[in-house]
């Protein structure tokens, strides 16, 4: 049970995303009860694929739900960095030898989107102490110092003991309590897929996780659910508009970005759905993650670029930060400063790291050969151990 003799009513949590089911499981496994209002009407995520590399199980173990993501993930052989232009291999990273999980205790796994949310959801529907609230957009809220009160769009009022912000990349809390603007970008156009592993080209269908970098463009792939589908994303740039609305990329433009592609991505290209894009965004990093009894967790918090596939990931390891301090602490404020401390320069550090990646991913000119040169000499040992801070977790 909590010693947290603030924490008299619930805690609301604002979005059910990754986020905000996790931060409810974790701190029901500490006694803290938490009502999570999800402005849809069902709990649902992209269907997409999202990697999950050894820190998210860390994060898993203390959520429960280990089992359950072992028996629907699939585990892939490697990270291979490849040259989208030239086809050659730049690094090839062996993440499924026993050497690895040794190293890092889990293996590095791959899931289907939906399937990582619904065994959150599902352990959050297992808890009595998580009440589950779909089509409850929250459109304000107020603190009261002793109390919050979540208003949502009908003007229907939900009060708790604090609130956490959970509502994604474009978070009315951090709007609210930071009120840092919109989400950065530079525009680059995500076209996605995931298709039944029969439609890959035999000789095209692989067990890692490859991403081919070229110059403005990627494209990554990999298996899911056991290797029964496959994810493919394809990224590329286009210039964003001046009036500061949406990018936006043509099917048009995404085939002439990757006319310079090998055959091996152009063969491929023609997979991806079209009919719906995605834009890539980031937030600067900050140190505001509390006011009052408001607080931020997930993207909220800390959304960066993909390019280490740790976003989700930090927020599982937010959640069972949050689950830790609000447990052990006297007052809510202590709580939310303890996990503000305990996670804000881990975050920022992934933010900075993907954006390094990214430029890493996108080289051209004499940068795309010192890639190969450097990285290609890499033994997996060093890689392992330069990416330890992120994999071995909190
Ligand atoms: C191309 C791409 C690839 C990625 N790959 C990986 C990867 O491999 N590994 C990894 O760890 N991460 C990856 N990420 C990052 C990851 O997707 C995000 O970090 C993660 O989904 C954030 O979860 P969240 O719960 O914080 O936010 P979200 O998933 O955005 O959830 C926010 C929720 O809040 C709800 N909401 C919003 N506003 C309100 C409101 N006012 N009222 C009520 N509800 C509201 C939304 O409907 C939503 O359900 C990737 C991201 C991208 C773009």
């Amino acid at each position: 049970m909590s010693e947290n003799k603030e924490i008299k009513a619930p805690i609301i949590i604002v979005g059910g995303g990754i986020g905000g089911a996790s931060a409810a499981l974790a701190l029901s496994r500490k006694g803290i009860p938490s009502i999570v209002l999800e402005q849809s009407t069902v709990f649902r995520e992209l269907g997409a694929g999202i990697q999950m590399p050894p820190n998210a199980f860390r994060a898993f173990e203390r959520l429960g739900v280990v089992d359950q993501v072992l028996a629907v993930a699939a585990f892939p052989e490697a990270l291979i960095l490849m040259d989208a232009v030239s086809g050659e291999q730049v690094i090839k990273v062996p993440v499924g030898l026993p050497e690895f999980k040794q190293r890092f205790k889990y293996a590095y796994a791959l899931m289907h989107r939906g399937d990582l949310l619904e065994i959150l959801i599902d352990a959050c529907r297992a808890s009595p102490l998580i009440e589950l609230r779909t089509g409850m957009r929250v459109a304000d809220f107020e603190d009261h110092g002793d109390k919050v009160v979540a208003i949502m769009d009908n003007g229907e009022r939900v009060e708790g003991s604090a609130l956490i912000g959970a509502d994604g990349l474009w978070s009315l809390t951090r709007a609210k309590i930071v009120g840092d603007g919109s989400p950065l970008t530079e525009g680059d156009i995500i076209f996605r897929a995931v298709i039944p592993f029969e439609e890959v080209p035999s000789e095209l269908y692989q067990t890692s996780v490859v991403m081919w970098g070229g110059p403005h463009m990627d494209f990554a792939h990999y298996p899911l659910r056991r290797g029964e589908i496959y994810n493919m994303a394809a990224i590329f740039r286009v210039p964003p508009p001046e009036d500061g609305s949406t990018p936006k990329g043509t099917a048009e433009q995404l085939m002439k970005e990757f006319e310079k592609a090998c055959p091996a991505v152009r063969a491929l290209i023609p997979k991806l759905d079209t009919s719906r894009q995605w834009v890539l965004y980031e937030r600067p990093a900050i140190r505001e993650w509390f006011k009052g009894r408001v607080a931020l967790l997930g993207d909220a918090a800390h959304a960066g670029y993909h390019y280490i596939a740790q976003g989700a990931c930090m927020a599982l390891e937010d959640s069972v930060v949050l689950g830790d301090v609000m447990a052990t602490s006297a007052t809510i404020e202590e709580g939310f400063r303890r996990y503000r401390d305990a996670r804000y320069l881990r975050t920022a550090r992934v933010q900075f790291t993907a954006r390094q990646f990214g430029d890493l991913y996108h080289a051209e000119g004499i940068n795309r050969e010192l890639r190969k040169d450097v990285m290609g000499k890499l033994p997996p040992q060093k890689v392992f151990e330069n990416l330890s801070w992120v994999f071995d977790g909190v």
